[in-house]
């Protein structure tokens, strides 16, 4: 039996590079909603708060594209008129993705890079285009999307909200069948894990808390660059369905069931060992930040860690947040990416000293839209 009950999952983390959260969600069904706050510290954070406050106090009952577009266009008065008011900062913007599902409707508000996507028979399809500049030469064939995720310019937003008074966003209405599931995230989710890899997660973990933990943890180990926000969706409790219908299969071929389990088991030791020898981990010692092929901790008492190199990054140096993690180790999924971290780390510390500079640099300048963007590694 197909449960008509939606379940959800929903997640934000600062990151592994950024000092603050500039994004902004709402999980409060029937509404959901991403926002992806632009321009730093004190800026960012406060437009997409204020963004999906508004937002949140102008969604209509029932789902309706154009409804929700008008709360759109309201969070972006709100945001403009709060910089008037010097309330964060002036320049201040923020990307805003909503959705509204009820029964088998669902209709997408969109301004900016962070996204809508549906599951659809085990297929992830974008339901929305982003407002980028580098989606803009991807339709104009001049980048392809591989190209696109290292360009110098990825993060210049072209729409968003706080900028132009006369902002109108995308609208989607769709029609969701049984078993289809919906993912809403900001850039930091697809900036650092390809659509492919996205899919095979929302296919293989039918929770949608577990499904949105694993994302958020896959945009870590590939680095965490970004501040990164997920919610997933499952519009007609489609895991319920599936535990129901494993409980009744379980009892029919219980004795399959072991030789799978027996044989799962064999493939998780040679995998997790696999696994280890490919990861890698940073984590503070005497001081300094310390880089170790392997995983954190031990699995049934058993190590699969090896010392690499002591780096000269400074704990100390690091912000907060970033000490706190190393202090149980942050994981990677390859050598490569912590020593990557490593270099960010290094050249963050570094743009922190340089004289008449009290933060990070920010990353390259934007033709009049707020920029978001992490310099290219
Ligand atoms: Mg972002």
């Amino acid at each position: 039996m197909i449960k008509e009950v939606l379940s959800f999952g929903s997640r934000t983390d600062t990151g592994l590079v950024r000092e603050h959260n500039e994004d902004s969600l709402v999980a409060r069904p029937p509404l959901f909603a991403v926002a992806d706050g632009m321009g730093g510290h004190e800026a960012g954070e406060v437009a997409s708060e204020i963004a999906i406050e508004t937002l949140t106090a102008n969604t209509p009952a029932e789902p309706s594209a154009t409804e929700l577009g008008n709360a759109v266009i309201a969070a972006n008065h709100a945001v403009i008129a709060a910089a008037l008011e010097g309330v964060g900062k002036p320049g201040m913007g923020t990307t805003v993705t909503a959705a509204m599902v009820k029964g088998t409707k669902l209709v997408v508000a969109q301004v900016g890079d962070s996204r809508a996507y549906l599951l659809h028979e085990g297929s992830l399809q974008r339901i929305t285009r982003d407002h980028s500049y580098v989606a803009d030469l991807i339709e104009q064939g001049e980048i392809t999307e591989e190209e696109a995720r290292w360009h110098p310019q990825r993060s210049v937003i072209t729409r968003a909200l706080g900028g132009d008074e006369n902002m109108v966003p995308d609208l989607y209405e769709l029609t969701v069948g049984e078993g289809d599931r919906i993912l809403l995230c900001s850039d930091g989710l697809t900036g650092m894990v390809l659509d492919e890899r996205i899919e095979e997660i929302l296919v293989n973990t039918p929770d949608p808390q577990e499904a949105t933990d694993a994302l958020v943890n896959e945009a870590l180990q590939e680095g965490g660059h970004d501040n990164v926000t997920v919610i997933v969706i499952n519009p007609s409790g489609q895991d319920q369905l599936v535990v129901e219908k494993a409980v009744k299969r379980s009892k029919a071929s219980l004795i399959a069931f072991v030789i799978a389990f027996v044989i799962a088991i064999g493939a998780a030791v040679g995998g997790v060992y696999a696994y280890a020898r490919s990861s890698a981990y940073l984590v503070a010692e005497n001081e300094m930040v310390a880089v170790y092929r392997g995983l954190v901790g031990d699995i049934a008492g058993v190590h699969l860690s090896w010392y690499d190199h002591t780096t000269d990054v400074r704990v100390s140096d690091l912000p907060e947040n970033i000490q706190e993690r190393l202090d149980n180790g942050i994981t990677f999924q390859s050598l490569d990416k912590a020593n990557e971290a490593v270099d960010s780390y290094k050249a963050d510390i570094a743009a922190a000293k340089a004289p008449g500079n009290g933060t990070p640099a920010p990353g390259p300048a934007s033709g009049g839209a707020p920029d978001q963007g992490q310099p290219a590694q």
